[in-house]
């Protein structure tokens, strides 16, 4: 842990989450970029997006500057809802890896491409293909739901994907004469477990951000904000569960945050969230919830997007995703599947 990673305190940590004069926030940036620069960028890939025919989607969690020129930010599920509608001969996918090869199953038609290729995801790693394969060979029963966080490998091997927005919906549906196997996430496995009492085996994975919140730096925050309600992603582990008012996927956060009374909400999910919700909620206060670390809460893999690399991914249209058409195919019926039951009243 750095010396200020030590010493600084939780009100420090929101300082650093303001808007800096004259620049922009530097809370999930870090690297100065003088105002001017930043709109000039940003006016050249607006530019440049009409004359290539593309659409820029945009994860909740890229940096405010993406966010900020992008035609759609939303979560998972959203951006895959995004994708499969779009009539845009190029699909900017600002996320990471995994995102834009839903885009590319979606569209296999379509170029897309993405600011930075090595823009990974500890969920997607902790459960190759292979492995799954083995697992699902030794038990022919499973009914294996795979949250989207996977590769498209993955998404070829599964019964069904789903989205923390939906993946109380999707276990619902799964047929009751099957074992349901739910991967990567055991903590989104165990919440939706909760939420739908449907006994499942748990792949044993996690998300490296969203386990570093634990209880005793909730107790703090709390204590810190009387009365500011919590809002966690399911993708936090049950002790943080357990203390949040809210259990959401980031889309649902923005409606929570919306229709909440309180001025003041402490925010359990990763940091860029915060530019979504300030702009969708100006009048309210969003308190990053503190981890034991200090910046524990950035995505390292959703920061390695920046302005330039996408403006420089447009220009040259380069990293393109690419996959083999029997995963597209077979990857296709499962995202599909989830996008049927997904749009069920
Ligand atoms: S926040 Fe977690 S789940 Fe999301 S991309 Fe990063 S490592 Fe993966």
């Amino acid at each position: 842990m750095t010396l200020w990673a030590r010493t600084c305190t939780v009100r420090q940590m929101i300082d650093v989450a303001e808007l800096h004069p004259g620049g922009i926030d530097r809370f999930e940036t870090r690297r100065p970029i003088p105002r001017a620069d930043y709109d000039a960028l940003s006016r050249d890939i607006i530019a440049l997006k009409k004359k290539l025919n593309a659409v820029i989607l945009a994860h909740n969690y890229q940096v405010s500057e993406i966010q900020d020129v992008a035609d759609y930010v939303g979560d998972s599920l959203g951006l895959a809802q995004q994708a499969a509608k779009t009539s845009a001969q190029v699909i900017v996918f600002c996320g990471v890896h995994f995102m834009a090869e839903t885009a590319k199953i979606l569209n296999p038609n379509k170029i897309v491409i993405l600011p930075d290729k090595d823009a990974g995801c500890s969920l997607e790693t902790s459960c190759p293909a292979s492995k799954l394969k083995e697992l699902q060979e030794k038990n022919p029963n499973f009914w294996t739901i795979a949250y989207i966080n996977c590769s498209a490998e993955v998404k070829a091997l599964c019964d069904v994907i789903c989205t923390s927005g939906n993946a109380v919906k999707i276990v619902n549906a799964a047929p009751k004469d099957k074992d349901i196997l739910f991967v990567p996430d055991e903590n989104l496995g165990s919440w939706v477990m909760e939420q739908t009492g449907r006994p499942m085996t748990l792949w044993r994975g996690n998300c490296y951000v969203h386990v570093e919140w634990t209880s005793s730096a909730i107790l703090r925050i709390r204590e810190d904000y009387p009365g500011a309600p919590v809002v966690a992603h399911p993708e936090c582990t049950r002790a943080v569960r357990l203390l949040a008012d809210e259990v959401c996927s980031t889309e649902k956060m923005v409606a929570y945050c919306r229709n909440s009374p309180a001025k003041a909400i402490i925010i359990a999910t990763e940091a860029g969230m915060l530019h979504r919700l300030k702009k969708e909620c100006p009048d309210k206060t969003f308190i990053p919830a503190p981890t034991e670390n200090c910046r524990c809460n950035e995505c390292r893999f959703m920061k390695m997007n920046t302005l330039e690399k996408l403006y420089n991914c447009m220009e040259r249209l380069e990293p393109r995703v690419e996959l083999p058409p029997s995963t597209i195919s077979r990857a296709r019926i499962s995202l599909d599947r989830m996008l049927e039951i997904s749009a069920r009243a």
